[in-house]
């Protein structure tokens, strides 16, 4: 019988860190039975088609009782289905993951555990803080809500973690935490010991308050410390200072507006994600077929009368290898041509195809593309958005060329509100980043102008938005995402 139910572990909160297994698993799911702390990023990860069932108790409100989570996997799983059960950091760390797999095993239904990364270690280590150390501390006990309950041993094993344990990592809540930092003192455990507690680790959203055993859970109400949270004592804290490194990115807690289309280059997002930036994907415009194929088919077939063939975008790459499937052809079919490829992105969509761009400029620009094909009477192919500027085959066309515009694909505004539109109500973020000006256009008509710092990856995008009255505070050298990324990381760091 083959295993049906995944356990999988999610990780703590940075959708990067659930392990290669639990990705490819969640990748063919057909049904994900998830949690509250789970990344949402991982559930889109999921098949669109997957079913997705959300199980996550808010505290103090708890959804579904655990019986009936046991039941909601057993049940999918006995009608076939693929399930992956998500859950937060590891499954078997305080996630009734445990509890889980006895209901699965009780049922008969072959099962599968994939662990993950818990919170326990992962959000102290991107505060900066390990649980062991050469120097400060051998070993680390995790310990949960339960242990503030006054059951038979409390006293002892409060002794023992007090005049015993290492390092202390408290999965808890803050009135929790108020009640176990004082038995710990009570029991004999140095009041004075460093102590950290972390909102939202490995999350853009992370935060951190420093204290002691002592202070700790005062100092975490003061600062509106929230749940999820976790808190470690112990010498290690002290670590911070020198080893913190996620906190101290250029772009931590600050939230950046990307509005471009979803497509195969995802390389901004990544760029600024790297940066430390919480990047909030607000597609405003979608990327549709042009009303007819004709006239890109025709040149397509025509290719051979061309002397090069120019892509402003990776998109125009993916159409235009998209028709020539179409019409039966390969990227041979290209041979003859010279190939321009506007910016890194292009051009490593046509390597991705096998094709190697003779020339690369910067910019979609007249001067940059002119520069790059300089004078010539041959004919030039531009695959474009249909009704892109005019500039560039404009200027092509006074330095002698034979320009052949085609329509090789549209963008036009999303029709239902883009997630986080919220947010970008509210005007609560730092900066949005345009790529194209059809983007411009479409989040102009949705949002109204920026109240934000506006950023765009190249001049035609910065030229149609200061067209329009906007303020274009950041524009690369380069025409690419991680100059983009860069130049936005200078910007807001000022
Ligand atoms: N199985 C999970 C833990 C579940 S208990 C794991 O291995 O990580 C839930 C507790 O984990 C929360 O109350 C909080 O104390 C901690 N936690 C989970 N995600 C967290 C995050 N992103 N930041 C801080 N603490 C977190």
């Amino acid at each position: 019988m083959s295993v049906l139910v995944h356990l999988v572990g999610a990780g703590p909160g940075d959708p990067g860190l659930i392990t290669r297994r639990g990705l490819d698993l969640l990748r063919r799911a057909q049904v994900v039975i998830y949690d509250r702390l789970v990344a949402p990023e991982l559930l889109d990860e999921a098949p669109p088609d997957a079913e997705r069932i959300f199980v996550g108790k808010q505290p103090g409100d708890r959804l579904m009782p655990q019986a009936q989570i046991d039941r909601t996997i057993v049940e999918h799983a006995r009608r076939g289905a693929r399930v992956v059960r998500l859950k937060g950091g590891d499954p078997f760390v305080f996630g009734r993951g445990a509890d889980e797999a006895q209901a699965l095993a009780a049922a008969g239904i072959p099962f599968e555990i994939v662990p993950g990364v818990t919170s326990a270690v992962a959000v102290p280590a991107y505060a900066g803080i390990p649980v062991t150390h050469s120097g400060l501390s051998s070993s680390f006990t995790v310990l949960t809500a339960h242990e503030s309950a006054d059951r038979p041993g409390t006293r002892e094993r409060f002794k023992a973690l007090a005049t015993g344990a290492g390092t202390l990592v408290l999965l808890m809540g803050a009135s929790t935490l108020r009640n176990v930092c004082k038995r710990l003192i009570d029991a004999g455990r140095d009041a004075s010991e460093p102590a950290a507690v972390i909102e939202w680790g490995t999350t853009s959203q992370q935060r951190t308050v420093v204290g002691t055993l002592e202070t700790i859970a005062d100092l975490a109400d003061r600062q509106g410390i929230h749940p999820p949270a976790t808190t470690i004592v112990g010498p290690v804290t002290s670590l911070r200072d020198a080893v913190g490194w996620f906190e101290s990115r250029p772009l931590f807690g600050r939230t950046v507006v990307v509005t471009r289309p979803p497509s195969e280059e995802d390389r901004l997002r990544q760029a600024l994600a790297e940066l430390g930036a919480r990047v909030l994907h607000v597609p405003v415009i979608e990327i549709v077929d042009p009303p007819s194929f004709e006239m890109l088919d025709k040149s397509l077939i025509e290719l051979p009368t061309f002397e090069w063939i120019a892509f402003s975008s990776p998109n125009a790459v993916r159409k235009v290898f998209e028709r020539l499937t179409v019409i039966g052809r390969d990227a041979r079919a290209l041979g003859p041509l010279e190939v321009a490829a506007v910016g890194k992105a292009t051009a490593e969509a046509l390597a991705r195809r096998g094709i190697v761009a003779d020339v690369v400029p910067d910019h979609a620009t007249g001067a940059a593309m002119t520069g790059a094909l300089g004078t010539g009477t041959g004919r030039v192919l531009l695959p474009r958005p249909a009704g892109a500027p005019r500039e560039l085959p404009d200027s092509l066309r006074a330095l002698g060329w034979d320009v052949v515009e085609v329509a090789a694909y549209e963008t036009r505004p999303v029709e239902a509100a883009p997630p986080h539109s919220d947010v970008v109500m509210s005007g609560d973020y730092d900066l949005v980043a345009f790529a194209s000006p059809s983007a411009v256009d479409a989040f102009v008509q949705r949002f109204g102008s920026p109240s934000a710092a506006i950023a765009c990856i190249g001049s035609t995008t910065a030229g149609a938005a200061r067209d329009r009255g906007l303020t274009v505070d950041v524009t690369p050298e380069k025409h690419s995402a991680d100059a983009l990324a860069e130049a936005i990381a200078i910007y807001l760091r000022k």
